[in-house]
C-alpha cells in the first residue's frame, strides 16, 4: 500500500473556527458581510498594528486589482512588478488594461532587486512612461529588502503595492509585513498560513481608503434607496461564513508560524552536511519570516547525476509533494513580451530551487519519510 500524500501546504484547522461558523449560520448571517467579517478585519488590525485599517475581501488577487485601483492606476499605464512571483501579482495589472513591467530579484531575499528597479524606473521615465505602482513580493515569508525599496519608491514618488500573500505573521525589525506598503495585500486561499478556504484583504492606511475599497468591493452602490453607480463595481466582499474560519484561523496563527519556522529548522538539520544544497533563510536578525514554505537551491552535481529534477521525482516516488520554485513572469508564455529590468537572478533561482513540504501540521512519522527520501538521494 502507498503513504498517504504529503502535502507542500495543507489547511490546518485550529479547533474554533467551526464555533464561529455555527454561529453564523444559528443566526443566519449567510452573506458576504456580517459580525465575523467585522470580527476578523478587527482581529487582523489588532495583530498587524500600525495603524492598520483592514477590508475583507474574497481573494488576495481581489485585494491586488483594488489596490491598483486605489493607487489610481488606469488604461494604458505602466506598472512595474517583481517578476519572480504568482502570477495572481501580475494579472491584476491587466485587468485593467495596463502594462507591466518585470524586475529581476536580488540573492539575498529572492524579492525585487533594488538596482535593476531603480534601472527599470529611470529608463521608462526616459521613455516617457513614468510607472504608476510598484508591486514588491514577500517571497515564501521572507521580507524584501524594505528599506531600500522605500527609498527608490520615495525618490521618484510611486506607490508600493505590498504583496504579503505568503508573509502573514512576518515582519522586519519588529514591523509586521503588510504594513510597509502603501497598500497591502493578504490572502487566505487553502494553502497559505491561514486559511479561510478562499479569501484575501486589503489593508490601507486609513478609514477613508479601507471604505473606499469595500465600496468597490460591493458594486460601488452609490448612497440612495435605489440602485445607483457612478462607478464599476466589483463584487469581492468575504463571506461571513468563510470570515468565520478565518477568525478561529487568527487564534493559532502565532502558533502555525512557530511550526512552520520549526520544519525550515528541520530542513537546515536535514542539510547541513550536503554541500550541494542551500536552504533559503533571512538575511540577517532585522527578518522575521514565517517560512510559509522552505526552500532549497540545488546545484547539481553531474558526476552524482544530482540536481533539482531527481530530488523532486524522488519525493515524488514516495508520495510527497514537492515543486520548483514560482516561474518568473518575464519568462511566462502569457507575459514574455512585456518589458524585462535585470539579469538571471530570477531565472536561476527557477532552474534549480525547490519548494518542500512545509505545513504546520506535519507529523514526526512524515519527517521521517522526507528525511529518508533526502538520504537516500544525497547518500
Ligand atoms: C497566493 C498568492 C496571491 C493570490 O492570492 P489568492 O488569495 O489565491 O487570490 C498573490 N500573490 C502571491 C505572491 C501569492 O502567493
Amino acid at each position: 500500500m502507498k503513504n498517504s500524500k504529503i502535502w507542500l501546504s495543507s489547511p490546518h484547522m485550529g479547533g474554533n473556527e467551526q464555533k464561529f461558523v455555527k454561529e453564523a449560520f444559528d443566526t443566519n448571517w449567510v452573506a458576504p458581510l456580517g459580525p465575523n467579517v467585522n470580527g476578523l478585519e478587527l482581529d487582523l488590525e489588532n495583530y498587524l498594528g500600525n495603524e492598520s485599517h483592514v477590508g475583507a475581501l474574497s481573494s488576495g488577487t481581489a485585494a491586488i486589482h483594488l489596490g491598483l485601483i486605489l493607487l489610481g492606476v488606469q488604461f494604458g499605464d505602466e506598472v512595474i512588478c517583481q517578476s519572480m512571483t504568482f502570477s495572481a501579482s501580475a494579472n491584476p495589472i491587466k485587468y485593467l488594461g495596463a502594462t507591466p513591467i518585470f524586475v529581476d530579484s536580488e540573492d539575498e531575499t529572492w524579492n525585487i532587486c533594488p538596482k535593476a528597479l531603480e534601472e527599470a524606473i529611470v529608463d521608462r521615465i526616459a521613455k516617457g512612461m513614468k510607472p504608476k505602482a510598484i508591486i514588491a513580493v514577500h517571497l515564501y515569508g521572507v521580507p524584501y529588502q524594505i528599506e531600500a525599496i522605500k527609498a527608490i519608491s520615495d525618490k521618484y514618488d510611486i506607490p508600493v503595492l505590498e504583496d504579503s500573500a505568503e508573509a502573514l505573521g512576518s515582519s522586519y525589525k519588529g514591523q509586521k509585513c503588510g504594513t510597509f506598503g502603501d497598500i497591502g495585500v493578504l490572502s487566505f486561499n487553502g494553502n497559505k498560513i491561514i486559511t479561510t478556504s478562499g479569501g484575501g484583504a486589503i489593508v490601507t492606511k486609513s478609514e477613508v481608503l479601507k471604505d473606499k475599497a469595500v465600496f468597490y468591493a460591493t458594486q460601488s452602490r452609490d448612497d440612495a434607496p435605489h440602485y445607483q453607480h457612478s462607478e464599476i463595481g466589483y463584487n469581492y466582499r468575504m463571506s461571513n461564513i468563510c470570515a468565520g474560519i478565518g477568525r478561529g484561523q487568527m487564534e493559532v496563527l502565532d502558533a502555525h508560524v512557530q511550526l512552520r519556522r520549526d520544519m525550515n529548522e528541520f530542513y537546515v538539520k536535514l542539510f547541513q552536511d550536503i554541500d550541494v544544497v542551500s536552504v533559503f533563510t533571512v538575511p540577517n536578525d532585522h527578518y522575521f519570516a514565517n517560512y510559509w514554505l522552505t526552500a532549497i537551491v540545488i546545484e547539481s552535481n553531474v558526476v552524482k547525476g544530482i540536481d533539482r529534477e531527481a530530488l523532486r521525482l524522488a519525493f515524488e516516488e514516495a508520495n510527497i509533494e514537492s515543486r520548483p520554485l514560482w516561474k518568473p513572469m518575464h519568462l511566462q508564455p502569457i507575459f514574455e513580451k512585456y518589458p524585462f529590468y535585470g539579469s538571471n537572478v530570477a531565472e536561476n533561482l527557477f532552474k534549480k530551487g525547490l519548494c518542500l513540504p512545509s505545513g504546520s501540521n506535519l507529523t514526526d512519522g512524515e519527517r521521517e519519510r522526507i528525511k529518508e527520501v533526502v538520504i537516500n538521494v544525497f547518500k
